[in-house]
């Protein structure tokens, strides 16, 4: 086979989703990771005796899982032990004042109609439809490489052309009028890291996703799945180098030669990065580099995120694996994000407690937090700010959840926009990537494959589909494609 040697950049999902491929393909894929461990924002830690997953935590759309490892004839099952949480999560709008959302849409639509008489059957009309769009997109669409726009036109689509123009927000509001009900339907879309007034009807597939299928997760937590992913490269042949800092890519005539790593060349017959991709334009010269910094800057980047890791020396009651802190206004955080980027004067935020469901992630007695601040990309970020929020946020959790909690805290970590420069080489320090609005999907995102370097692809969450870990996994595949047929 021409050009067998293929060198990727990074180690998250993307990259280990596309060095599988490639492997099966029969290429000889080395991946440099500059962080000493594998996993890029899904990396985990662990400290005494508690263990982490420091980005994902939420295991949605199973089925693209499944798809993926059926595609080397396995199963997740092969790889780790899955569990559909029960109830999914639970969201706070005020003191001692909760939904629950449970596991199948039937209790869900109870616990709907009992807040909003008639929102029951509303709600199954609006998840069958969204489960419509899922089956168009999830199942199709976005296994398709984004390199043009007629991909996106299908008899399915046709018929739903409306639904691009628009929106979430306005969907969710014309059937619902309960303001909490309403707060809960627009969640899903966050994931896509727009405002659901920004994020096209179709993309109500997300709420298929959280209502329609549920939620799970991973035993050992979501690392578990990186874990799985490795197994299964390594035993296709797959190298995977860690501490490598890849610092340039050297390209002659228009192709990639290799690349350099900690000081040392390395030379490849294809480069594929699954790093941030405006890093990766970086480290080209620039007359190779395919979008401006007047380009990046036009973007509507993904959040970013203020990251608590806390160790608590007690259990934590009224909360579920997954809590949602919705007792604020969200039309403001969200203009703090978006529209006029500040830190938010009143955040919402996400807590989880993994150790809920998997005592085995704390010692004894103890629980496992995780606390989440969206914040808008490129904020200033220093230590004061960290201690500020932590206070904000600790502080409304113990009078929401009726209970003390700070003097509880074993240890705390915490992790932000510069944390997210420094460990990922991240554009402003964003935390998912290029959210999928109307004018960022599909063929109008960044492009897999370069326009200007014949051998030099791109995957992850910057590129097509967009944000988020079945995303991730997709990228990689589609790259792996546009690969295997330019080289045949
Ligand atoms: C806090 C947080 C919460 C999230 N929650 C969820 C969730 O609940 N559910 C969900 O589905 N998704 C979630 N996401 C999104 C999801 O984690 C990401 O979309 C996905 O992990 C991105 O994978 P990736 O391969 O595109 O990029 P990354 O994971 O960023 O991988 C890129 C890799 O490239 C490496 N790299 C960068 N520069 C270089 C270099 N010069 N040399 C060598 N290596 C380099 C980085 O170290 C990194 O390992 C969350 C993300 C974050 C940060």
């Amino acid at each position: 086979m021409a050009n067998k040697k293929i060198t990727i950049i990074g180690s998250g999902f993307s990259s280990l989703a596309a060095a599988a491929y490639l492997a099966k393909d029969g290429y000889k894929v080395t991946v440099f990771e500059k962080n000493q461990t594998i996993g890029g924002r899904a990396r985990q830690f662990t400290k005494q005796g508690f263990t982490f997953d420091m980005g994902p935590s939420w295991y949605w759309m199973p089925d693209v899982f499944e798809r993926f490892f059926n595609d080397f004839g396995k199963k997740a099952s092969d790889f780790y032990v899955l569990e559909k949480l029960s109830p999914a999560y639970s969201v706070y709008f005020g003191e001692n004042d909760f939904i629950t959302i449970e596991d199948t849409l039937d209790k869900i639509c109870a616990t709907f109609e009992k807040e909003e008489p008639g929102s029951a059957k509303k709600l199954q009309e609006f998840i069958a439809s969204a489960q419509q769009n899922y089956n168009i997109a999830i199942k199709d669409l976005v296994y398709r490489p984004g390199v043009s726009p007629l991909e996106l036109i299908t008899p399915a689509t046709a018929k739903r052309v409306g639904q691009f123009f628009s929106n979430i927000s306005r969907d969710v509001r014309k059937e619902f009028k309960n303001p909490r009900l309403v707060s809960i339907l627009e969640f899903p879309v966050l994931f896509l890291g727009a405002k659901p007034s920004k994020t096209p009807s179709f993309y109500s597939f997300m709420n298929y996703a959280d209502f329609g299928l549920g939620t799970f997760q991973p035993k050992g937590g979501m690392y578990s799945i990186i874990l799985g992913m490795k197994t299964l490269a390594e035993s296709m042949g797959v190298t995977i180098k860690t501490d490598q800092n890849v610092e340039e890519i050297v390209v002659e005539k228009n192709k990639v030669k290799g690349i350099v790593s900690n000081g040392t060349f390395h030379a490849t017959d294809t480069l594929l990065s699954g790093a941030d991709y405006h890093h990766t334009e970086t480290l080209l010269p620039k007359k190779h580099r395919q979008y401006s910094e007047a380009y990046w800057e036009k973007r509507t980047f993904a959040p970013s995120s203020l990251l608590f890791y806390i160790g608590f020396d007690k259990k934590i009651k009224n909360v579920a694996h997954h809590t949602l802190f919705f007792d604020v206004d969200f039309e403001q955080h969200a203009k703090e994000i978006y529209d006029t980027p500040v830190w938010p004067s009143s955040p919402l935020f996400y807590a989880n407690f993994t150790s809920k469901t998997q005592p085995e992630l704390a010692p004894d007695g103890k629980e496992t937090g995780f606390f989440l601040v969206p914040i808008a990309p490129g904020l200033e970020d220093t230590e004061k700010l960290r201690e500020t929020y932590y206070d904000k946020i600790m502080t409304r959790f113990e009078t929401l959840t009726g209970q003390e909690i700070k003097k509880h805290v074993i240890f705390k970590e915490s992790f932000c926009v510069n944390d997210f420069v420094s460990e990922y080489n991240s554009y402003k320090g964003n935390a998912y990537g290029l959210a999928n609005t109307l004018l960022q999907t599909a063929f109008l995102r960044p492009k897999l494959k370069s326009k200007k370097v014949e051998n030099l692809f791109f995957t992850g969450q910057l590129s097509v589909p967009g944000p988020g870990v079945p995303p991730a996994l997709i990228s990689g595949k589609l790259v792996a494609g546009l690969i295997a047929k330019k080289n045949n």
